[in-house]
Order: structure tokens, then C-alpha cells, then sequence
């Protein structure tokens, strides 16, 4: 059985296709979406999702959020002492998504496709494919997030049209332009930001909050920024239906306030909406090389809730926006549904993604000059090779430098890697090189080199050197974190949200003080007399509860 996973920066959600559809596999808490937030507690237990996002506040140094913002990069964080890269943490909310498919199916799943952003570069889908590795999964496919939006919209309407698909995430920016005719769903242009997210917007009302107690981020301690993000968050989420809101934080004794006005919000948004505009520029520019203008805008991702968002889009597109009504879920259903064509599935088996790469890749050569040899918008899979020269007669050595991006000069672009490779020393005349890269279907790059002359050839798979593992490495890194036990949720299920109802009764006065002592009362004598499988019963009940208690003003 394959499952899709959608591996998002907040939220991340499993499917399966089964009987002829996708289904979305519940959490033990009776949800869906597992929070991509990953702690550690004192047993050196692993927590994931909700229990672990109850301890952002508690205990923010032993808790890390919002880590696929460092995909690919070689940022080591901290639970604690302990230290993990951003695709090791990703590895653990893999395993948990897991272990919960495999309660709900009751067999093992050992393969999984999981999305990306479709402006995810190599290196970045790189680290992806291993975080599914080190939880000791096989990657069937890495498929692109809008791509995987377009799978379901189009499964569901089967109407034959082309939209923009923009998802607004957490810390992402995806904005893809495809054409559905038929079972083909085609890809025609992508564009993105991968450093633009809903939670920069967020930061911007914390950092004016900081600033209005005369404090700078840096200054403000941990658990007291953790505290202004949440309400910011808060604050963020009123404004798409009021015209204000009043943002509260309290330290110790003090009551800090400061009230947010919908204006003010958005001038302080004003360069975040640029880079968006800019994103969605650069995709309706590229359509008009296959002759595709979207008909249809169709937004997904949760800050494609944003009253901001959706006013500047529909200002700026002139046309009407759909958000679509399952924006938490939709992508991990498009994910459910590639599974089910990946495993030739009924009705969805003749259907097709055809996707495209969102970079060119090039070549550096001399001068810092970039050379492209893959233009960006290829369809995938695709392979395309180039000629040089060396540049000096007798040369026996050319380094080749391979980049993705779409800058002028090479080394503005981001940098793969590169690969020497020995040429004869010929002094009669240059010797002539042939470079050729070939994107797989998942967007991830191979390249070799072959030297004319001898017609030897050098190949490269892997060219992200910062995080590569070689397969015994991945190996080690695998036993090393498998080690490391998921928390046995149920327990500790029990005991955080014991800690969760004590930081509610700390948090409010009065009547609703007292509503959460006897609710929690009554859900500890509920506790103590109860059986073992009904307890994430009862837990969910009294999550539900407190749940509501906090949703009230
Ligand atoms: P990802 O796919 O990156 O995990 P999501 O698509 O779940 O992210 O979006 C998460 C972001 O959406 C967060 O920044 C959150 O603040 C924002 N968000 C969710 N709901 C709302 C809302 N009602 N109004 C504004 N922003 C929202
Ligand atoms: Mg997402």
C-alpha cells in the first residue's frame, strides 16, 4: 500500500486510495492534520504533531517548528541537547504519519509519495527523499504540491480547463499554471517563493508588538516570543473577518496590549505582497510560451485564507478567486490520488500527471558566465546535452560547475555541485567536452560528461555535497534514529493535555477558570476508572473540549 504525504511546514496530513477513493488517515486524536513540530521529553522520547506543539511554549528549547523552511540547507537544530538536521526532524513526522496509517489499516506501509513545494529545488527535494529514507521508507515519488492540487480538482470536475494554482503556505509559495484536458492533467508553468509564507506575516505583527514594548526579538526571551507569535497568530487570523483586533500578551505581572488595525496590517504587509505579485508574474509570463491564459484561480494553503491575500489577488487578476473548501486537505488528497495511479488503481488508472522542472539548469563557464542547458518549464522527464571546449590548449583538467537558477552570471545562481573530469593533454587543438543533464520525473537531476575524443564517460548522480549521505551513512543515520522511540502517545497524550488545562486555567479569570477545574476533574475520574483502549477516547473528548473553552473569546 502507498501513502501520500503531504509533508507541509505547519500541518502535515497522509492519505490512501482504496476502493476506488481517497481516503485521509485520521490522527489519534480523530483529526487529520499532525502539526510538523517535533520535541523531545525527558525520557529522550521523540513527540510529534499536537502533543508537541503544546510544548512550544512549555518547553521551547526541546521543541522545533516550521523546519522545512531549512530543507537542504545544513542548519543543525536543537531539541535540547540533542542535534538533528531539517530532514531528520522531517523523518520523525514521517514515522508518526506512519504509525497511525498503519493503526487505521491495520497492515505496513513501506512505500510513500510525498510532495514538495513545486518550487523546491534539487537539493531541497533531495532532502526530502532522504527524510522518507531515514524513516526506512522507499520514496516512490516526489510529486510537486500544485501539482498534486490540480490532480484532485480535476479528478473531481473532470471539466476540461486551465487555472493558476496558488498555494500559500506556512513558508512556502507555490503558484502553478496548468491545463487539464481529459485524464491529463499538464503542467505548463511554475513559479514560487521558497522563503514566503503566512508565518512572515505573522512575524511582522509579533515584531511590531516586540518594538511597541520598546523590545527587539533578539531581546525577548524565548518562551516570551513563542507567547507573542501565538497571539500574533491570533491576531493575524481576526483581522481576515474584523476591521481590528486587540492583541494581549502577559508577562509575569504585566499585561502587554496593543490593537492591530486591518490598514495597518497591510501596509506593514506591502513588501510580502510584492514577492507574491512577483511569483505570480513570472508563472503568467512563462504560460504565454505554451499559449495558456488560467481561466480559473484557485487558491489553496492556509494563508490563502488571509483577507489580504485573497483581496490583492482578486484586485490584482481582475477575476474571480476560488478558494477551494478543503484548502487543510487537498493536497495530500492529489497525493492520495498519484498513489493510486502509481499502483494502477480502478477507474484513476489511465490518468496523468505530466509535470515540468522549475529551474534551468545550467554549467559555469569561464568569466562566471552562466551556459543553460535545461531551460525551466521542460516537461519531465527530460534530457538535454550541451558541447564546450576547454579553454587552454593542454589542458588536462575541466571542473564542471552545475547551477540551477535563472540569474545571468553562474554564481548567482544556486550552486549543485560540480565534478572534475580529466581530458587528454592535447596541445594541437582544444579538446571538447559533452555535458548532459537529465531531470527525473521527481524533478531531481543526473548528469554525466562525456569526453569526445575517447568517448569516456563520467557520471554524477548526486550532487548535493552539503547534505549527501552515502547508503551506508544513510544506513547508520537510520539505526541512530530508529532508536530513538516515537512516545508512546496515549500516555503522554494524558499528561499533556493535563498541562495544556493547567496553562488554560492560568491564562483566564472567573467563570471559565472554573469551567476548565470541574471539565478537567471530571476528565481525570473519567481517566482513573477507565480501560485502556478507551482512553485516546476520552482524551479526545476533553481535547475537544478544551478546544472549544480556548476558541471562545
Ligand atoms: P503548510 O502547507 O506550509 O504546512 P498550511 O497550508 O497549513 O501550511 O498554512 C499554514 C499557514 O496558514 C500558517 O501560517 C497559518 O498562520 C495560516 N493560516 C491558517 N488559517 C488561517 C486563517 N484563517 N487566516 C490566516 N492565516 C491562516
Ligand atoms: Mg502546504
Amino acid at each position: 500500500m502507498i501513502l501520500g504525504i503531504d509533508l507541509g511546514t505547519t500541518n502535515s496530513l497522509a492519505t490512501i486510495f482504496r476502493n476506488g477513493k481517497v481516503e485521509l488517515i485520521p490522527t489519534i486524536f480523530g483529526d487529520y492534520l499532525t502539526p510538523s513540530i517535533v520535541a523531545l521529553n525527558d525520557e529522550g522520547e521523540v513527540i510529534v504533531g499536537r502533543l508537541a506543539k503544546e510544548r512550544l511554549l512549555t518547553q521551547p528549547t526541546h521543541t522545533q517548528a516550521q523546519f522545512k523552511r531549512f530543507m537542504g540547507t545544513k542548519e543543525v537544530l536543537t531539541l535540547g541537547e540533542a542535534s538533528f538536521r531539517p530532514e531528520e526532524l522531517s523523518s520523525f513526522i514521517i514515522r508518526s504519519l506512519v504509525a497511525d496509517a498503519e493503526r487505521y489499516l491495520g497492515e505496513p506501509v513501506e512505500e510513500v509519495i510525498i510532495s514538495v513545494p513545486a518550487y523546491f529545488n534539487d537539493t531541497q527535494r533531495y532532502a526530502t527523499k532522504l527524510a522518507g529514507h531515514l524513516a526506512g521508507l522507499n520514496v516512490e515519488r516526489i510529486i510537486n504540491e500544485p501539482s498534486a492540487v490540480a490532480l484532485a480538482r480535476h479528478y473531481e470536475y473532470k471539466d476540461d480547463t486551465s487555472y493558476m494554482v496558488v498555494d500559500f503556505g506556512g513558508g512556502t509559495l507555490d503558484v502553478s499554471i496548468v491545463e487539464a484536458f481529459d485524464t491529463v492533467v499538464e503542467i505548463v508553468a511554475i513559479s514560487g517563493d521558497n522563503h514566503l509564507g503566512g508565518e512572515d506575516f505573522t512575524a511582522l505583527i509579533a515584531q511590531k508588538f516586540i518594538q511597541s514594548l520598546g523590545l527587539t526579538s533578539a531581546l525577548a526571551s524565548k518562551s516570551l516570543y513563542q507567547k507573542i507569535l501565538l497571539e500574533a497568530e491570533k491576531t493575524k487570523r481576526l483581522l481576515d473577518h474584523q476591521d481590528q483586533a486587540e492583541m494581549m500578551v502577559v508577562e509575569g505581572e504585566k499585561e502587554h496590549r496593543l490593537t492591530f488595525t486591518y490598514d495597518l496590517f497591510l501596509e506593514l504587509s506591502q513588501s510580502l505582497l510584492l514577492r507574491l505579485k512577483q511569483a505570480i508574474d513570472k508563472a503568467l509570463y512563462d504560460a504565454k510560451y505554451s499559449r495558456v491564459s488560467p481561466e480559473e484561480v484557485i487558491l489553496v494553503g492556509g494563508s490563502a485564507k488571509m483577507r489580504l491575500v485573497q483581496e490583492f489577488l482578486e484586485h490584482y487578476l481582475q477575476r474571480d478567486i476560488l478558494v477551494v473548501d478543503n484548502p487543510d486537505t487537498v493536497i495530500a488528497i492529489g497525493c492520495g490520488l498519484a498513489a493510486g495511479i502509481k499502483e494502477r488503481q480502478g477507474e484513476i488508472k489511465d490518468m496523468t500527471l505530466s509535470d515540468i522542472c522549475p529551474f534551468t539548469l545550467g554549467t559555469g563557464l569561464v568569466n562566471d558566465v552562466y551556459s543553460p542547458i535545461i531551460e525551466r518549464n521542460q516537461s519531465l522527464p527530460c534530457s538535454r546535452e550541451h558541447r564546450y571546449c576547454v579553454a587552454e590548449l593542454g589542458q588536462e583538467m575541466v571542473e564542471c560547475t552545475i547551477y540551477q537558477g535563472e540569474r545571468m552570471r553562474a554564481s548567482d545562481n544556486h550552486l549543485l555541485g560540480s565534478m572534475e573530469v580529466p581530458v587528454p593533454r592535447n596541445f594541437e587543438a582544444h579538446e571538447e567536452i559533452a555535458i548532459r543533464f537529465t531531470y527525473d520525473i521527481n524533478g531531481l537531476l543526473d548528469i554525466d560528461v562525456t569526453v569526445l575524443s575517447t568517448g569516456e564517460i563520467f557520471t554524477k548522480t548526486i550532487l548535493q555535497e552539503a547534505i549527501y549521505l552515502t547508503d551506508e551513512e544513510i544506513m547508520e543515520r537510520k539505526a541512530v534514529l530508529a532508536k530513538i522511540k516515537l512516545n508512546v502517545r496515549e500516555t503522554e497524550l494524558y499528561r499533556s493535555l493535563i498541562t495544556r488545562a493547567d496553562r488554560l486555567y492560568a491564562a483566564h479569570l472567573g467563570a471559565k477558570r472554573d469551567r476548565i477545574q470541574v471539565e478537567t476533574q471530571r476528565f481525570e475520574e473519567k481517566v482513573a476508572d477507565c480501560s485502556v483502549s478507551r482512553l485516546p477516547y476520552l482524551c479526545r473528548e476533553f481535547t475537544m473540549i478544551l478546544d472549544k473553552i480556548e476558541e471562545e473569546a
